[in-house]
Order: structure tokens, then C-alpha cells, then sequence
């Protein structure tokens, strides 16, 4: 950890910033405004957020600094500013999921994980934008607009929680939260140059995330280094007797794995079946250059084989709409957000309110996917659909199993291609779906997986992710492994790298021109 503090606070990392705020070198109230003024600089451009709270902020930044001053001993991230994604309720906040079915909604009460970052003196700066209910890979289907990749505004910042990876690669927050069900913590931060870390499936708590597919989402740590990674996701886990699913086990130890970065010995398996023809020329380089540079740290490679990986995307887009179909049949029209009347009915009944409410509230993608669970769920077709989606779940599971005997983690390229132009897959659901390629299979089996930047493809000059799974509740082995990365890429490229993003300023200035 370095002293001297970076003058630009926006720039630092939650570590350093951490660091400072201890030493008394700043207050939360002045980095907690740093960040509010970049906000208010560069978001109009980036839309990253749905929602700022600049006097919540403030005011929570105020109460760290009190404290502090009183001599009470704060969390290791206590006046660190965050950005939660929509999906996550805050008390007395807007939390919409970027839909308009959500329009207007105040939750009542904290997701567990908000909770635990207001608890530990995480200034909340806002809520960060989200392809609707999660379903996406680039924010276009927000029913609030896209938000924009930092690296080129024409770009995706990928989905579903692409509003949280660009806060963080244009430097409007330090840490943000994301959510992943299929990708949607680890794609947006391989194409933004950030990390991101879908925990073991129950390792975060799940109370108070609107839930996409219940068995599949894990709530997890974003940020733009493996270590202010690791210092988040160790202040968002643990048990949480509120949620059924949660693992009765401390968090895994990922800081001292963040800090040690120690593959000496660590055996590294590359996955034939994520990786090779179609993935762009640039991340396959990218990938294979990280995997040497491993080697090079004392890592030990060899090829696995998992064969039942390539149904995973198929089995996913079977079990995701059933559970989802399941999920949102609470917008109803009756308990939260929008209400339509329909045109022309004098005295609608409740059936019609809820209709016309779910035809004007739901965006096309989530029409889509409650039309194919609720068919895939269907009497007739659930063991065809459904029940079969379940049993190649299982043999998903058992590559894993059957891998995690021979190596101590897997890798592959987090993403198939670097960011794509918005607009480019939003008519072709298909194509959109096969960003995913890569990140679904850990869903499916519930077991951890991270994306940290491998550097930057010939071809584009745009970020390629690297991705690392490792068994469940070994959560630790990403970071050390992340963190070995990291140092050789730092190295490799000479110094972080979204130092070479464009200036935003200027590229802004470039687009009006
Ligand atoms: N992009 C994937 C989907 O559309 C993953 C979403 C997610 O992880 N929430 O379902």
C-alpha cells in the first residue's frame, strides 16, 4: 500500500483511500464529495447512475468522520464511498432494477448487503444502472437508457450490471456492488477493464435483492483492483439467518489471499471448452499471454476437458426463465410501483389492471423470458424443458467436480469479444446471450468466479477479461490468483491499466466536435 495518497481522490483506490481516511490524511466528507463532483462532471455522458443521493452521502460521510474523531474503531473501509446497484433495496431510496414496473418505488427496509455496507461506514453515492431485472449483457434493455463503456462512449459497459463497472472506469466510485446470475458481475467488468467477483453461491446474502432465478444469483464485489475487490467482498459476506440459502461459514480468507498473491505450486486448469474458435483473435492472445505470465510466477498449467459445458448456455436460458417467471409474477399491479389502468374499461377488474400494468411496466427481454419459463414450466413440457435442464445441471456440476481433483483453479477468457457497439446485438437476443458463454457454467454449480483485466486486445485496444473459478467456498485461491495476475500485468503494461482509458473530459469534447 502506498502513502502518498493520489491528489486526484477519484483516482485512488478504496485501499489507499482507506489508508488516509485512517491516518486522518482526509475525511469522508472530502472524498465522498470528490466523487460527487466527478458525478456531476462526467455522468451525464456515461449514465451510469439511475439515482444519486448526495445528501445521503454527505450525511454518512459526516457521521465516519465523527466517529472517528471519537476514537471509535471503524471497519477497514469505514468512509470509503460505494455505487449499489438498483437491484439491491434501499431503505428510503429509489430501487427500480431498471424497470418501469418499479417506477416510483421507495423499499421499505435494506438489502442485507446494505445493511452491512451502512453498518461498516460505506457512504452510499447512488444506484447504478442495470439492464432490466438483470436480464442482459449491455444495459440496453434499461427501461431508464443504456449507460456507455468510459473506453469508448459508442461501447457497451456490459450487462446486466454495466452501470457499476463504468462507475468505477470513469472514476464516479471507488468500489460498487454487482449481482451475477449469469455473467452480470464478471462480463461488465471484462469489458471495462475492471474486476468483479461472483462469490460461492450463498456466500453473500441474497435478502432484499429482487430476484432474478433465485438458485442462480449471488450479490458480489466490484472494483478496479483485485485487493479493493477483496476488502469489499470480505465486508458483503457471511452468514445471514434471513436468507435460507446463506453458508453458515466465515468469508473465505480473500483479503491475506489479495495480499499474499502466492501461486507458488497452485495448480491452474484451462478449460478446452471455453476458449478457441469463436473468441476474438485479441482475447485469445491476451488469455494466453496471462496464463504464461502465471507460469512464470510459479503456477503449474494443464488443460482440462469439462464436455457438459457446452449445454450450459442452453441450460441456463431454461432454468433462468422458470425461476424468473416465477419471480416477477409478484408485479401485479397490486403491491409495488406502476399501476395502468386499461383504455376504455370503465370498471376494469383486477385482472385487466394487472395486464394492462405488466404490458406498459415490463420491457420486451422480460416479456420474452416470462413467456419461454412459464411455457418451459408448463404441464406436458416441464420434464421435457425444465426437468432436463436440471439433470445436465448435474452433470455440469460433476465436471466441476471431476476438474477441481486434478487442478486448484480453472481459467478461461471471461467474455468471448471486448466491448461491442451499442445497438450492435440488441434485435438478435441470440447473439447477445452467447456473451455469457464463459461465465454461466459457475452459476450453474454455485461455485465462485472472478474477471480482472488481462490488458488490452491488438486489435480494438478495448479491455479483455480473464477469468478464474475455483471450488465452492474457496473463494481465496481468485484472489491469490488474481492478485499474481495482476502484479505481472501491472508490469507487463506499466502501471494500471485503466490509466490508459481516454480522458473522459476530452472524449466528451471529441464527441461534440
Ligand atoms: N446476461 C445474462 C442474462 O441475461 C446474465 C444476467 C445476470 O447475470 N444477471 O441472463
Amino acid at each position: 500500500m502506498t502513502t502518498d495518497l493520489n491528489p486526484d481522490l477519484t483516482r485512488a483506490s478504496a485501499a489507499d483511500l482507506a489508508h488516509a481516511l485512517a491516518s486522518g490524511q482526509v475525511s469522508s466528507v472530502e472524498v465522498t464529495q470528490a466523487h460527487l463532483d466527478r458525478i456531476a462532471a462526467v455522468d451525464a455522458a456515461v449514465h451510469a447512475y439511475l439515482h444519486v443521493d448526495a445528501e445521503g452521502a454527505l450525511a454518512a460521510a459526516r457521521r465516519v468522520d465523527e466517529r472517528r474523531a471519537g476514537g471509535e474503531s471503524l471497519g477497514p473501509l469505514a468512509g470509503v464511498p460505494i455505487a449499489v446497484k438498483d437491484v439491491m433495496t434501499t431503505k428510503g431510496m429509489p430501487t427500480t432494477c431498471g424497470s418501469r414496473i418499479l417506477e416510483g418505488w421507495i423499499p421499505p427496509y435494506d438489502a442485507t448487503v446494505v445493511t452491512k455496507l451502512r453498518a461498516a461506514g460505506l457512504p452510499i453515492l447512488g444506484k447504478t444502472n442495470m439492464d432490466e431485472f438483470a436480464m442482459g449483457s449491455s444495459t440496453e434493455h434499461s427501461a431508464y437508457g443504456p449507460s456507455r463503456n468510459p473506453w469508448d462512449l459508442e461501447r457497451i459497459p456490459g450487462g446486466s450490471g454495466g452501470g457499476s463497472s463504468s462507475v468505477l472506469a470513469s472514476f464516479q466510485a471507488p468500489l460498487a456492488t454487482g449481482t451475477d446470475t449469469g455473467g452480470s458481475i464478471r462480463q461488465p467488468a471484462a469489458v471495462t477493464g475492471t474486476v468483479g467477483t461472483k462469490p460461492t453461491y450463498g456466500g453473500v446474502s441474497r435478502y432484499g435483492l429482487v430476484a432474478l432465478a433465485s438458485s442462480l444469483d449471488q450479490a458480489g464485489p466490484c472494483a478496479r483492483s483485485v485487493l479493493d475487490t477483496a476488502l469489499l467482498h470480505a465486508v458483503m459476506g457471511g452468514h445471514d439467518p434471513r436468507d435460507s440459502t446463506s453458508i453458515d461459514a466465515p468469508v473465505p480468507p480473500v483479503v491475506e489471499a489479495a495480499r499474499a498473491g502466492d501461486v507458488t505450486g497452485l495448480r491452474i486448469g484451462v478449460v478446452r471448452e471455453l476458449g478457441g474458435e469463436g473468441y476474438q483473435a485479441g482475447v485469445r492472445t491476451r488469455f494466453e499471454e496471462s496464463v504464461r505470465l502465471l507460469v512464470d510466477a510459479g503456477a503449474e498449467v494443464v488443460e482440462v476437458s469439462c464436455p457438459s459445458f457446452v449445454y450450459a448456455l442452453a441450460t441456463y436460458y431454461l432454468i433462468l426463465p422458470s425461476e424468473a417467471s416465477s419471480n416477477l409474477a409478484k408485479f401485479d399491479a397490486m403491491r409495488y410501483g406502476l399501476r395502468v389502468y386499461p383504455d376504455g374499461v370503465e370498471t376494469p377488474s383486477a385482472e385487466q389492471v394487472m395486464a394492462a400494468s405488466r404490458d406498459a411496466g415490463f420491457g420486451d427481454e422480460v416479456k420474452r423470458r416470462i413467456i419461454l419459463g412459464t411455457y418451459a414450466l408448463s404441464s406436458g413440457y416441464y420434464d421435457a424443458y425444465y426437468g432436463s435442464a436440471q439433470k445436465v445441471r448435474t452433470l455440469i456440476a460433476q465436471d466441476f467436480a471431476a476438474a477441481f481433483e486434478q487442478v486448484d483453479v480453472l481459467v478461461s477468457p471471461t467474455a468471448p469479444t471486448t466491448a461491442f457497439k451499442l445497438g450492435d446485438k440488441l434485435d438478435d437476443p441470440m447473439a447477445m446471450y452467447l456473451n455469457d458463454i464463459a461465465t454461466i457454467p459457475a452459476n450453474l454449480a454455485g461455485v465462485p468466479g472472478m474477471s480482472l483485466p488481462a490488458g488490452l486486445a491488438d486489435e480494438d485496444g478495448l479491455p479483455v477479461g480473464f477469468q478464474i473459478l475455483a471450488p465452492a467456498m474457496r473463494d481465496e485461491r481468485l484472489y491469490a490468483v488474481g492478485a499474481a495476475l495482476e502484479r505481472a500485468l501491472t508490469d507487463r503494461w506499466g502501471g494500471p491499466l485503466l490509466d490508459r482509458a481516454p480522458e473522459l473530459d476530452a472524449s466528451l469534447e471529441r464527441k461534440d466536435a
